[in-house]
C-alpha cells in the first residue's frame, strides 16, 4: 500500500488525532471481537483498512505491529474520557505487508467463528517470509549524474562510451577543483566506459569491478554529488513454473461439457458453491481447467486448493501446462522463505492470474474485486484442517471467502466430505453436479477383499513358518504377479497402504501373565517401535504423541523375562517385502514414504518422480501415498490393514475407511489397463470397507448419515470441541467442569438453547499427552448460529478464553 503523502510519514510531528482506529495485534490477546482503540495522528491520515501499523502496547508501551481493522474518522471526542486517553498510532509498518480489505473481513469472520483472538487469525493470513521481509533485498544502484545536474567536472578526460552510451558522462564546462583519490578517479573511468546497458549499476558489483576492498571510495564520490545513487528494494525472483509444451486438450465428454457450462454460467452472478461427486478417474481436473480458462478470460483471478501432499510438481505442472498464458503462482510449505514472499507478492500485484496451494492459499492476497473463482480438490481431506489455533478448515474458509469475495465457489471429491454430502443434498446449499463415469478409456478397478483370518490359516495349512506375514498369500502371489508377470506382459508398479508408521506398534513382557506393556512416561499412550540401523540394537521407540524417544529395553522391567514387539508398522512391511522379493531393494527399487521416511515435500516430490519415472517398482506408505496420486505404470495397489482407523473412538472413523479404502483403490487404472486393488481385512463384512469396494458411495453416505441423525452428531448437527490441559489433574478436572457448567448455564438463556446438548467433562481418548491431562467437553447444537451464539456469549462471559490451557475447535474433525 503506497502512501499518498511520503512526505508525512517519518519525521512528521503532526500529532492531531484525526480518527480512531481498532488495531489487532498478533499476541494472543483474546480482545473479542473488535482489535484495540488508537488515536490516528493527522500524520497518518490516509492510513486504510488491512494496513500494518505500529502501536505502543500496555503499560510499558511496547511497540507492537497490528493490523487496523476499523477506522472511525474525525477526531476523538475529548468528552468522553475512553477517548481522550487514546494512545496514538506510532507509524506504518514495512510497505507490502498489509491486506485487502476482503481477506481483513475473512479474518474477523475467522476470529468469531473459530474463537480466536482476531490478531492471531490474521497473523494466520500473513505468511511470515512476507511479515519477516525474507529474501528482500535492498540494492544502491549508482549512475553518472545527467548532464546539467553535474556539479564538476571530474579530473580524468572523459572516455568514448563503448556501446553508444556516450556523451551523457563527460560532462563540459570548466572544471572545479574537487579532490578525487586514485580510486574514485578509477571508479569514474569504469563507469563511463560501461554499456549504456549495464548502467546504473549495483554499488555492490561496481565496486568489485573497480577491485576497491570496500565500498567507501563510492559512497564518497555519491556525497560529492559526482554519482548517481538511488535505492530499491526487490523480492527475489526465486521460482518459476517449468514451461512446457502444452499438450492439446482432451475432448470433453457431453457430462463434463454440461457441467462446464451450468458452473461457467454463474461465474459473473455473485456467490454460489458447488459440489462436484465425480469417480476417481472421471476427468474432474479437466472441468477445473475448463473453468479457470474461462475465468482468466473475463479478467479474473483463480485460487486453486489441494491438499498439501498432493501438491506435487506433477499437479502444478500439469495446470501449468495446460494454461500457458496464465502466471501460476504456487503457494506450499515445500517452499523456502523466500519464495514463498516472492510468490506473495506475485499475487498481491495481480500479475498471476491462477493461484495453486495448500489451505493457506485460501488467503491468497488476490486484489479486490479481482477474484473470479476457488475451486477446492479432494475436499473431503482431512489435511485441510488446520490443527493448532486457527483451528480453520481450508474448505470452509474458501466458501466464506468466495462469498466475501463475491464469486463461485467449486468443491471437488470422489468421496465427498458428509458435510459437503448433506449440505448438498439435503440442505441444498451447494448445487450437485455428479461425474459418475470414469473418462473414456478408463475403467475401475477391480476391487478385493481379502479376509485376514482365512489368509493366515490358508498360510499355516500350506508353509506352517511362525514367523509373523503382514502380506496375506493372495496379496503376495499378486505383488510377484505384477512385478514380473508370468505371461511376458509388461512389469507393472506397485502402491501399498499401510496407515501406521513404524515398526511396531506395541512393546510387551514376552510372558503373558506378566502383563507388561511399554507406556509412555509423559502421555497416556503405547510406545511405537522403530528400526534404526544407526542405533544399538538396531531399534529404538518413540512416543507418537509427544515425541519423546528411549532405547529399546532389553528385559521386561518386571520379571526381567525377554521382551517382545508386535503390531503393525510401515517398517516391518518393508522388510517383509524385501525378505519376500529380491527384485525389491529398500531405497533403490522401493521406497518408504511416510513421515518418518521423508524429510519435508521436497524429499517426498523427489520419490515420487523417481516412481514416475519407473526406476521406483514398490512404494509403502500411510495415506501420504492415498491422496490425488496418478501413475499409468500402478497395476496393483494394496491395502495392507484396512481396519487401523476403524476401532478408533471418533465418530468418523467409518467415514475415514471409507474414503481411504476407495481414495487407494482409485490409485490404480490410470492406464489403459483397469488394475486390481486388493483390501486385506479382520473385518470383510463392515459397510465402510465393502461398500468401498463396490465404488458405492452414495451408498455409504445415506448409511452413514441416518446413522449421524440417529446419534445427533454432526453432519446433521455442529459441534465445538473444548479441550482443557493442565499439569495437575485434579486443576484440569476443575476448569473442565466449571466450562461446563458455564455452557451450560449460558446455553438455558439462549434462543432455542434446550437443543444445545453439552457433554462432559470427560478425559480425552488420549488422556494425557507430554505431561499434560487432558479433559474434553463437547457442545453440540441443531445449527451453526446457535453454536455462534453460545460461543460469543461464553467469550463475553469470560468463561471461554482459548489459550494454553484451553483449546477451542469449532467443526472438529479429530477427536482423539
Ligand atoms: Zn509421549
Ligand atoms: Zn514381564
Amino acid at each position: 500500500m503506497t502512501s499518498l503523502f511520503p512526505h508525512l510519514q517519518a519525521g512528521s510531528n503532526d500529532h492531531r488525532p484525526v480518527a480512531r482506529v481498532s488495531v489487532a495485534v498478533e499476541r494472543g490477546i483474546d480482545r473479542y471481537p473488535d482489535g484495540l482503540a488508537y488515536a490516528l495522528p493527522a500524520a497518518l491520515a490516509d492510513v486504510v483498512i488491512g494496513e500494518r501499523v505500529v502501536v505502543p502496547l500496555g503499560r510499558g508501551n511496547t511497540e507492537t505491529v497490528g493490523y487496523v481493522i476499523e477506522r472511525q474518522d474525525g477526531p476523538p471526542s475529548s468528552d468522553i474520557p475512553d477517548q481522550a486517553k487514546l494512545k496514538p498510532v506510532l507509524r506504518r509498518d514495512r510497505e507490502g505487508t498489509g491486506l485487502p480489505p476482503d481477506l481483513v473481513a475473512l479474518a474477523r469472520w475467522m476470529a468469531s467463528y473459530y474463537c480466536c483472538p482476531v490478531g492471531m487469525a490474521l497473523a494466520g493470513v500473513l505468511p511470515a517470509a512476507v511479515k519477516k521481509a525474507v529474501g528482500l533485498v535492498s540494492r544502491t544502484l549508482v549512475d553518472l549524474p545527467l548532464e546539467g545536474d553535474v556539479p564538476t567536472a571530474p579530473t580524468a578526460p572523459p572516455t568514448p562510451a563503448a556501446e553508444g552510451g556516450g556523451g551523457e558522462g563527460g560532462a563540459e564546462g570548466p572544471p572545479r577543483k574537487v579532490r578525487l583519490s586514485p580510486k574514485q578517479r578509477s571508479v569514474l573511468e569504469l563507469l563511463r566506459s560501461l554499456p549504456a546497458n549495464e548502467r546504473p549499476i549495483e554499488l555492490r558489483t561496481l565496486a568489485e569491478r573497480a577491485h576497491l576492498s570496500t565500498p567507501a571510495p563510492i559512497r564518497g564520490l555519491i556525497a560529492k554529488g559526482l554519482l548517481d545513487a538511488r535505492k530499491v528494494t526487490a523480492v527475489e525472483a526465486a521460482w518459476s513454473g517449468e514451461a512446457l509444451d502444452a499438450p492439446p486438450p482432451p475432448e470433453l465428454t457431453a457430462r463434463q461439457a454440461q457441467i462446464v457450462d451450468a458452473i461457467a454460467g454463474t461465474l459473473d452472478q455473485g456467490f454460489s458453491s458447488h459440489l462436484l461427486f465425480g469417480v476417481t478417474g472421471s476427468g474432474k481436473t479437466e472441468v477445473y481447467i475448463r473453468l479457470i480458462e474461462r475465468t482468466v478470460a473475463m479478467g479474473r483471478a483463480v485460487i486453486v486448493l489441494v491438499p498439501e501432499i498432493a501438491l506435487t510438481p506433477q499437479t502444478g505442472g500439469r495446470l501449468i501446462r495446460r494454461l500457458p498464458q496464465c502466471t501460476v503462482a504456487v503457494l506450499h510449505s515445500g517452499l523456502t522463505a523466500a519464495q514463498r514472499h516472492q510468490q506473495w507478492v506475485l499475487v498481491a500485484a495481480g500479475q498471476a492470474q491462477v493461484v495453486l496451494g495448500a489451505r493457506s492459499a485460501a488467503f491468497a492476497p488476490v486484489p479486490e474485486g479481482r477474484l473470479g473463482l476457488i475451486i477446492v480438490d479432494e475436499e473431503h481431506d482431512s489435511s485441510y484442517k488446520q490443527d493448532q489455533a486457527p483451528r480453520y478448515h481450508g474448505r470452509d474458509v474458501a466458501l466464506r471467502r468466495a462469498q466475501l469475495s463475491g464469486c463461485p465457489a467449486v468443491l471437488g471429491s470422489a468421496t465427498p466430505a458428509l458435510e459437503s454430502w448433506h449440505n448438498a443434498t439435503v440442505r441444498g446449499v451447494h448445487h450437485l453436479h455428479t461425474l459418475p463415469e470414469r473418462a473414456p478409456g478408463l475403467r475401475l478397478p477391480k476391487v478385493e477383499i481379502v479376509d485376514f483370518v482365512e489368509e493366515v490359516r490358508a498360510r499355516r495349512a500350506t508353509a506352517p513358518d511362525r514367523r509373523v506375514h503382514l502380506l496375506g498369500p493372495r496379496l503376495e502371489r499378486a505383488i510377484g504377479e505384477t512385478l514380473q508377470p508370468r505371461d511376458g506382459s509388461a512389469p507393472g508398479q506397485v502402491l501399498l497402504l499401510l496407515n501406521r508408521r513404524g515398526y511396531a506398534n506395541y512393546i510387551a513382557c514376552a510372558d503373558h501373565t506378566c502383563g507388561w506393556m511399554m507406556q509412555c512416561h509423559h502421555c497416556d499412550a503405547t510406545m511405537v517401535c522403530h528400526l534404526d540401523a544407526r542405533v544399538r540394537r538396531g531399534a529404538f521407540v518413540r512416543c507418537h504423541h509427544c515425541l519423546s524417544e528411549q532405547r529399546l529395553p532389553e528385559k521386561c522391567p518386571r520379571c526381567a523375562r525377554a521382551v517382545t514387539v508386535f503390531g503393525l508398522g510401515t517398517q516391518r512391511v518393508e522388510e517383509e517385502l524385501a525378505r519376500k522379493f529380491p527384485s525389491l531393494v529398500p531405497g533403490k527399487t522401493m521406497v518408504r514414504v511416510d513421515s518418518d521416511a521423508m524429510h519435508g515435500l521436497r524429499d517426498l516430490h523427489a520419490t515420487l518422480h523417481r516412481f514416475g519415472t519407473g526406476e521406483l517398482r514398490l512404494l509403502i506408505g500411510t495415506q501420504m501415498i492415498a491422496k490425488g496420486l496418478d501413475f499409468a505404470g500402478v497395476r496393483l495397489v494394496g491395502v495392507v490393514n484396512a481396519d487401523t482407523a476403524i476401532s478408533l473412538p471418533d465418530f468418523r472413523a467409518s467415514e475415514r475407511t471409507f474414503q481411504l479404502v476407495s481414495q487407494v483403490a482409485g490409485r490404480c487404472g490410470r492406464g489403459s489397463d483397469p488394475g486390481r486393488a486388493i483390501i486385506q481385512t479382520f473385518n470383510p463384512d463392515l459397510a465402510p470397507i465393502a461398500l468401498a469396494a463396490r465404488h458405492d458411495y452414495v451408498g455409504f453416505a445415506r448409511q452413514e448419515l441416518a446413522e449421524r441423525e440417529r446419534c445427533g452428531l454432526p453432519p446433521v448437527t455442529r459441534m465445538v470441541r473444548f479441550v482443557v490441559r493442565d499439569r495437575d489433574l485434579e486443576a484440569c478436572v476443575a476448569a473442565a467442569e466449571t466450562l461446563a457448567n458455564g455452557l451450560r448455564q449460558i446455553a438455558r438463556g439462549l434462543e432455542g438453547g434446550e437443543a444445545v446438548r453439552i457433554h462432559g467433562p470427560a478425559a480425552c481418548p488420549i488422556a494425557r499427552i507430554a505431561e499434560r491431562h487432558r479433559q474434553q467437553v463437547e457442545a453440540i447444537a441443531p445449527t451453526a448460529v446457535q453454536v455462534q451464539r453460545l460461543l460469543a456469549a461464553a467469550r463475553d462471559e469470560g468463561i471461554v478464553r482459548p489459550g494454553e490451557g484451553l483449546a477451542v475447535d469449532v467443526d472438529p474433525v479429530g477427536m482423539m
